[in-house]
């Protein structure tokens, strides 16, 4: 083999090298965890009003889009939104959308309204558990019921962790968390949280949820948390 030839060899090899470290490379900056975030309503379905010209609709995608463009930036972590402009999304196809993007974690986000206009402060509300599900106990049902019991626990764990951030924006108004039946919640395979964003019949909360710098800092707040809980949960 003359010097040429081996100089060829030598050229290849570490082409082929770098090539291949560079696909490791890239892996490795690849979305390690999706999170699904639902602004609520739009189209059609607007939600509350909180004056003439915004509604609840309007307030949760803007919140949804600067959580977005927060985490985005941040690689492991993926972001997808159940609808990125004003447009009407049956509560199956979130959760389908969900389900095919393969989500980690589900985000759904409102606001109150009632009881009230004393009412105030925001709610986490994660899936109730069904006791009355898998009473014959199959190693399937088996199987089903520790998965299911995985999602609830991740998302009391989320729940909490964003209970305490957001009472940095909400301060002294937490109203708690809370496990109910609630439809976007139910039937979806992962953990999922369902977050009402302070009361539009409140005129404190109302003020405030129209005021751009709150709605940056709810998004911060609830960007931070979804760090936290992936981060807690392993390689971030
Ligand atoms: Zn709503």
């Amino acid at each position: 083999m003359n010097r040429e030839k081996l100089l060829l060899l030598w050229t290849g090899l570490v082409i082929f090298i770098g090539l291949f470290g560079m696909g490791s490379f890239f892996s490795a900056w690849a979305a390690e965890y999706c999170v699904m975030i639902d602004p609520g309503h739009g189209g059609q379905e607007q939600g509350i009003e909180l004056s003439r010209s915004v509604t609840e609709a309007a307030v949760v995608l803007s919140i949804g889009k600067r959580i977005e463009e927060i985490l985005s930036p941040k690689k492991a972590i993926k972001v997808v939104l159940t609808r990125s402009d004003d447009r009407s999304v049956a509560v199956k196809d979130r959760k389908k959308a969900a389900q095919s993007a393969k989500a980690d974690l589900y985000v759904s986000l409102h606001v109150n309204a009632g009881f009230g206009t004393k009412s105030l402060g925001y709610e986490v509300y994660f899936r109730g558990f069904d006791s009355t599900k898998s009473e014959k106990h199959t190693s399937k049902n088996v199987v089903n019921d520790m998965i299911e019991t995985r999602c609830l626990n991740d998302s009391i764990r989320f729940s909490n962790i964003v209970q305490r951030e957001l009472s940095k924006v909400f301060v002294r108004q937490g109203r708690g968390l809370r496990g109910a039946p609630v439809a976007v919640l139910q039937d979806i395979e992962m953990p999922a949280v369902l977050i009402e964003l302070g009361f539009a019949t409140n005129v404190k909360n109302r003020t405030m949820l129209l005021e751009k710098d709150t709605q940056k800092n709810i998004a911060k707040a609830i960007s931070k948390s979804i760090e936290e809980y992936f981060s807690s949960a392993g390689s971030l």
